[in-house]
């Protein structure tokens, strides 16, 4: 058989074109996006791999199909690999706790589904940071079942200074005495502290779960507090700071692994996907290395870098700054709204996301906040000096939005510099899942 790349290329030239494009726009463009990354090509190449041909309900030597054994070695590798990583150990390196993992989930929002299923009966009351502040759909959103099939409160910022309200977490666990606390976020750009949410989550007898979708990469390369042993559960997205596969974990102390397993299969999903669980593998394999951490750290610097320029440029960040990955540049003093932002940067060859912000004013298809982030720059190599002349080009792109010689000046220096911190290299091939 044709190497499974010639033969896509021969085979049907429309989806390929795409895929050549879409490379292409990955390789010139620059990914501020902060919940996007870019796997390595020993992950690419497991993700597009046969053994995405297997099905392999139940786990590891308990599965309800034949011809397992060499996917079971793939799921015990990622498994072990993940224990490996979110372990928290005490200053002797003694485990400070036992958890166990499911590496099954589909995605993010995959992995809550079942967590909730896991944690609580329909109906049950929980506890989220409102999707206004930086929260996720999953976390209680009346479009999402979380918000259909339990009973969410959310939780706020201050207004003042952008930093979670624990005084408000505290007064909703005291009046709706719930099941479950989620602490967690797609758009906080501070530490998140998981030891004062349990504390609080002891006092109403709730659930303490964290989702680290977007920080599990700064957790596991040592930038960011492990949420264990504080939290009962944790949830993430193997792909954004991981830089994994698109997909997702659920961790959980020992005793609730039995309801955790059950709740992804049969609760929430049928059979995994064997070729991602691989691709989680090799992810978790990289994670582990020392360079990860380097890698993890050089994010952190990044980002800080990048908001001090922001804001010495004259734009406001909101909470003042980041500890962690990424940033909210909130616009709401001014003319352009994060809508406009994200169209002049993204015609400026810089791909961001529009955000609301705290105190939000325009609609949500509008907003006032632009999110950005360091991870995927981070991975082509770039640095503080990098990360400080982006925020100029950001800058000068947001004070000219109309302006398209500015545009189109930033575009090409945009292009020069990602030419300068390739990815993927000259061989299609490697990112395109199909080796050289
Ligand atoms: C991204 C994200 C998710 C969802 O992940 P998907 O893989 O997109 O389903 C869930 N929770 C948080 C906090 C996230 O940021």
């Amino acid at each position: 058989m044709d190497h499974p790349f010639s033969a896509l290329s021969a085979q049907d030239p429309a989806v390929y074109g795409a895929m050549r494009a879409e490379l292409h726009r990955q390789q010139l463009e620059l990914e501020l996006i902060a919940s996007e990354n870019y796997a390595s090509p020993a992950v690419i190449a497991a993700a597009g791999s046969v053994l995405t041909n297997k099905y392999a309900e139940g786990l590891p030597a308990r599965r309800y199909y034949g011809g397992c054994e060499y996917v079971d070695t793939v799921e015990n590798i990622a498994r072990k690999r993940a224990r490996d990583l979110f372990t928290p150990v005490g200053p002797d390196g003694e485990p400070l706790c036992d958890i166990g993992v499911n590496v099954q989930p589909h995605a993010g929002a995959q992995a809550n589904a079942a967590a909730f299923l896991a944690l609580m009966d329909g109906g049950d009351r929980f506890l989220g940071l409102a999707l206004s502040h930086g929260g996720h759909l999953t976390h209680g959103s009346p479009v999402n079942s979380s918000g259909k099939l339990y009973q969410p409160f959310h939780y706020h910022l201050r207004e003042d200074d952008g930093r979670i309200d624990f005084d408000q977490v505290r007064d909703l666990a005291r009046e709706h005495r719930p099941r479950v606390i989620v602490c967690g976020a797609s758009a906080y750009p501070r530490a998140l502290d998981f030891a004062t949410f349990r504390e609080i989550a002891d006092e109403v007898d709730a659930l303490l779960m964290a989702d680290i979708a977007h920080i599990a990469g700064l957790v596991a390369g040592g930038v960011h507090e492990n949420p264990f042993p504080h939290c009962h559960l944790v949830t993430t997205t193997t792909h954004k700071t991981l830089r994994g596969p698109r997909g997702g974990l659920i961790m959980a102390q020992r005793d609730l692994m039995k309801d955790v397993n059950s709740a992804v299969f049969p609760g929430t999903q049928g059979g995994p996907l064997m070729h991602i669980i691989a691709a989680k593998a090799v992810a978790f394999g990289e994670a582990l290395q020392p360079s990860f951490q380097t890698y993890a750290r050089q994010v952190v610097d990044n980002a800080a870098a990048m908001a001090e320029r922001l804001m010495e440029r004259g734009l406001s960040l909101v909470s003042g700054g980041t500890d962690n990955h990424l940033m909210l540049i909130d616009l709401s003093e001014h003319d352009v709204s994060g809508k406009d932002a994200e169209i002049a940067l993204g015609a400026a060859g810089i791909t961001v996301n529009k955000n609301t912000v705290p105190g939000e004013r325009r609609s949500p298809m509008v907003t006032s906040g632009v999110r950005v982030g360091t991870p995927a720059l981070t991975t082509r190599g770039m640095g503080v000096a990098e990360s400080r002349r982006i925020a100029d080009l950001i800058a000068d792109v947001i004070g000219a939005a109309q302006d398209e010689a500015v545009r189109a000046r930033v575009k090409g220096e945009i292009e020069e510099l990602c030419r300068a911190f390739p990815i993927y290299g000259d061989s299609p091939g490697s990112a395109l899942g199909g080796g050289a």
